[in-house]
């Protein structure tokens, strides 16, 4: 697939200090494309997306987002950001903001929308996902499925191109995982471009384009779901597989 690439990484290397974090990793994702990355801990999925995210230098390689490198530093970066949005395990709320003012922020401080429209907007995002009777709490008083819906509400209000998704349900109680998983399936259903690091193979297998499985910083296979589960190529995602199934 990926006749038309929205992300686009090319002979990426990192280094933590000696530790060779990314490896010559290449790696295309369609516009509307879902890709679920998984591996071992430690393999590097999370320093993928904050690469992609810009949240961490590369070494070498390129990455492309919707045609445009990557910028190094500056003003592009603020708004490249916003682009791509982002959400982590911990959901990373303001816990003295309303939800609705969460959703609100960053559309009046990077997108510079007047508030009134702002609020608006985020009033749809939370019926969106389920949330509009929630707007005027706080934080602490919606469940960790609640508040992790919230921070995709507030990701989608920066009208990013791509989403990155960083274990979304990890820290969630197993009651909980589905809701956000649900609001996941809806947004691929609607087209969103999504790059999902996750340990959820009942989604990965229903929801994914493609698996991307990762080792010690290197792509070890990227296949469709159903050959990827049906007959791993490589020992490591066998292995990884067979602990996890
Ligand atoms: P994963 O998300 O697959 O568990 P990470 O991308 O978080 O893996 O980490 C990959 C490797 O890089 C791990 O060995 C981790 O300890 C190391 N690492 C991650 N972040 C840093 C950092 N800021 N400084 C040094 N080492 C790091
Ligand atoms: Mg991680």
């Amino acid at each position: 697939m990926a006749v038309d690439p929205l992300i686009e990484l090319r002979d990426v290397n990192k280094y933590f200090g000696e530790l060779h974090v990314l490896q010559d990793i290449n790696l295309t994702v369609g516009r509307g494309e879902v890709v679920v990355v998984i591996g071992p801990s430690g393999s590097g999925k999370s320093t993928l997306c904050r690469a992609i995210n810009r949240l961490e230098t590369v070494e070498s390689g390129s990455i492309v987002i919707d045609g445009r490198p990557l910028p190094a530093e500056g003003k592009g970066l603020a708004q490249l950001r916003a682009e791509v949005g982002m959400v982590f395990q911990s959901f990373n709320l303001f816990a003295h903001k309303t939800v609705l003012d969460n959703v609100s922020l960053a559309q009046v401080k990077v997108r510079k929308r007047k508030k009134g429209a702002a609020d608006r907007r985020s009033r749809e995002l939370l019926e969106r996902v389920g949330l509009a009777a929630h707007a005027d709490k706080f934080p602490a008083q919606l469940s960790g499925g609640q508040q992790q819906r919230v921070a995709i509400a507030r990701a989608l209000a920066m009208d990013p191109k791509a989403l990155l998704f960083d274990e979304p349900t990890s820290a969630l109680d197993p009651e909980m995982i589905n809701e956000v998983l649900e609001v996941m399936r809806q947004l691929a259903r609607d087209g969103m471009t999504m790059i999902v690091v996750t340990h959820e193979m009942g989604f990965a297998r229903s929801a994914a384009n493609r698996v991307v499985f990762m080792a010690d910083g290197c792509v070890v296979e990227d296949r469709v779901p159903e050959d990827f589960f049906t007959s791993p190529s490589s020992d490591r995602a066998k292995d990884f597989l067979s602990k996890i199934l």
